[in-house]
C-alpha cells in the first residue's frame, strides 16, 4: 500500500464501488477502496432478492449479482483494496486513519476523498418502544443477515414494526423460509416503502398491513411472547381502547435508516439536518474541498441505480481534483528552511512566476553569526543562488531573491531549502 493515493474511497457499497471504478477511468492515476467488512459490496451482499439494476442495466438482478458486476470492474480498471479494515478517522486535509487485523494501522493521504459508508438501522431505543426489554428484538437488516447470510432463522411467528422496503422485503424472505408473519404495522397513514414491494412482498403472501398502528408494548420476560399494538391519531399518539395483543416470539423494527456520517463530522463535513447528510453540490463535493459523497451517506435512497449514478458522479469529480491537484503541485516548489533557518516565506513557488520576475524569499535565522555569511538556496547539494552578507541574527530578517535567469534550473526541481552559513 502506498502512503498517497490520488483517490481514496471508504465504503465498498454500489456508491463506493462506482466512484472508485469511475475514478479509475476518468483518470485517477491510484485509487484506493477500504471496507471495513471481509468482502465488497455492502448491503447487496445481503439482499438475495431480485430488483436490482432495473433502471440502469435493464436487468432485474439479485443484489450479490448486482454488486459483482462493479467488483469485476473495479478488478479489472486495476482499484487497489483494502479489506477487513475499518476507517476510525478523516481530517479535513484528507488524511486517513484505519486499522486492521492483518495490516494493522493505516495512515494513508489522499488527494480526494470519496465517502460511501452508507446508512445504519434505527433501533428500538431510537424510537422509544415501551415494555419489558426480552430476547426477540431485532432490526429488519439485521434479522436479513441472519437469514441470507449467517443462516439462522431468528424466529417462528412475527410482527414487523414499519412498512420500509426491509421490513416488506423480509416479510416475504420469513414467510419463503417457513415462519408466519402475523402483520405489519405502520404508524404513518400511508406506505413507506416501495409499492411494488407491497404487492410483492405482503399482498402475494396474504401478509396484512395496517397503516396509523404502532406497538405499544412488548411482552415477555425472557423472550418475546407478544406485542400490543394499538391505533394512532394524526399526532401519532396511542388511541385508548384500541389496543390488540398479537401473539410473537420476534419483533422486527424496519423504522429508518439513518445516514453514517460519524466520519464526515470528523472531516468538519457540514451535515444537512433534514438528511442527516453532507451538503453537496452537483459534482457531489462537500463543504471541505477535495471531499465528496456518494450513496446512503447523503440520503436513503430508494433505488440501487440511483445509488451507483451518484458514486459515477462523486468518483469522476474526486479523479478530476486529484489530477488538477497533481498538475498544480508539479507546477510548485516547495521552499524548505535548511540549515540554521527557521522557516521561509513563502512556502512555495509558482515555477513561472520567474517567467516574470525575480522572486523575493525571506526568513530567520536560528542562531546568530557575528561575522560574513552566505544565504544560499539550494537544490539538494546544488547552488542555485547565493547572496553574502555581514552578519547573521534572529532578531533581523533575512532576505534572498531567486533570480529570473534560474527559471530552468527551477523548472527540474520540486523542492529547494535556503540555509544561512558562515563564509
Ligand atoms: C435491506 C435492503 C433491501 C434493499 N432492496 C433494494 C431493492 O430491491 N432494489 C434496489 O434497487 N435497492 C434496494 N435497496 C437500496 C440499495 O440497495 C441501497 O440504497 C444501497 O445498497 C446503498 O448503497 P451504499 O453504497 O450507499 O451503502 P452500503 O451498501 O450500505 O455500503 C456501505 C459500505 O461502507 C462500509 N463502511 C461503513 N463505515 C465504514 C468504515 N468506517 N470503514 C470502512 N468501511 C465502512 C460498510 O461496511 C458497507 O460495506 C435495499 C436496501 C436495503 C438496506
Amino acid at each position: 500500500m502506498k502512503a498517497k493515493y490520488d483517490v481514496v474511497v471508504i465504503g465498498s457499497g454500489p456508491a463506493g464501488l462506482a466512484a472508485a471504478v469511475e475514478a479509475k477511468k476518468t483518470g485517477a492515476e491510484d485509487v484506493l477502496l477500504i471496507e471495513r467488512a471481509t468482502e465488497l459490496g455492502g448491503i447487496l451482499q445481503q439482499c438475495i432478492h431480485n430488483g436490482f439494476g432495473v433502471e440502469i442495466l435493464k436487468k432485474d438482478l439479485p443484489g450479490p449479482a448486482y454488486a459483482q458486476r462493479f467488483i469485476d470492474e473495479a478488478a479489472q480498471a486495476g482499484v487497489e483494496l483494502l479489506l477487513d479494515a475499518m476507517v476510525l478517522d478523516v481530517t479535513p486535509a484528507k488524511h486517513v486513519y484505519a486499522i486492521s487485523q492483518w495490516s494493522g494501522f493505516a495512515e494513508i493521504d489522499a488527494r480526494a476523498l470519496v465517502l460511501a459508508m452508507g446508512a445504519r438501522e434505527r433501533t428500538r431505543a431510537q424510537i422509544r418502544v415501551p415494555g419489558a426489554r426480552p430476547a426477540g428484538v431485532y432490526t429488519a437488516g439485521m434479522a436479513q443477515r441472519f437469514v441470507n447470510i449467517e443462516g439462522y432463522m431468528p424466529g417462528n411467528r412475527f410482527v414487523i414494526l414499519g412498512s420500509g422496503d426491509i421490513g416488506m422485503i423480509m416479510a416475504r424472505r420469513l414467510t419463503l423460509e417457513g415462519a408466519k408473519v402475523e402483520r405489519v404495522l405502520e404508524i404513518m397513514p400511508f406506505l413507506t416503502g416501495l409499492t411494488r414491494n407491497y404487492v410483492q412482498c405482503l399482498l402475494d403472501y396474504d401478509i396484512p398491513l395496517q397503516l396509523s398502528h404502532t406497538v405499544n408494548r412488548i411482552i415477555g420476560r425472557s423472550r418475546v411472547e407478544a406485542i400490543e399494538a394499538v391505533r394512532v391519531d394524526e399526532k401519532w399518539q396511542p388511541l385508548a381502547g384500541t389496543e390488540e395483543i398479537i401473539p410473537c416470539d420476534t419483533l422486527l423494527l424496519s423504522v429508518g435508516l439513518i445516514p453514517e456520517n460519524e466520519l464526515s463530522k470528523k472531516a468538519g463535513v457540514l451535515l444537512d439536518p433534514v438528511t442527516n447528510g453532507p451538503f453537496v453540490d452537483e459534482g457531489m463535493q462537500t463543504n471541505v474541498p477535495g471531499i465528496f459523497a456518494a450513496g446512503n451517506v447523503v440520503h436513503i435512497y430508494d433505488l440501487v441505480d440511483w445509488v451507483t449514478e451518484a458514486g459515477f458522479v462523486a468518483g469522476r469529480s474526486a479523479a478530476k481534483y486529484a489530477i488538477a491537484e497533481r498538475q498544480w503541485m508539479a507546477r510548485q516548489v516547495k521552499l524548505r528552511a535548511g540549515e540554521n533557518v527557521r522557516y521561509v516565506v513563502p512556502h512555495v513557488l509558482e515555477k513561472e512566476s520567474l517567467a516574470q520576475a525575480d522572486q523575493k524569499l525571506q526568513m530567520r535565522v536560528i542562531k546568530p553569526i557575528e561575522g560574513n555569511v552566505w544565504v544560499q538556496v539550494m537544490d539538494g547539494e546544488n547552488l542555485i543562488v547565493r547572496k553574502g552578507q555581514r552578519y547573521a541574527r534572529p532578531g533581523e530578517m533575512v532576505t534572498v531573491e531567486i533570480p529570473q535567469k534560474a527559471y530552468a534550473a527551477v523548472q527540474k526541481v520540486d523542492q529547494l531549502s535556503v540555509r544561512v552559513v558562515a563564509r
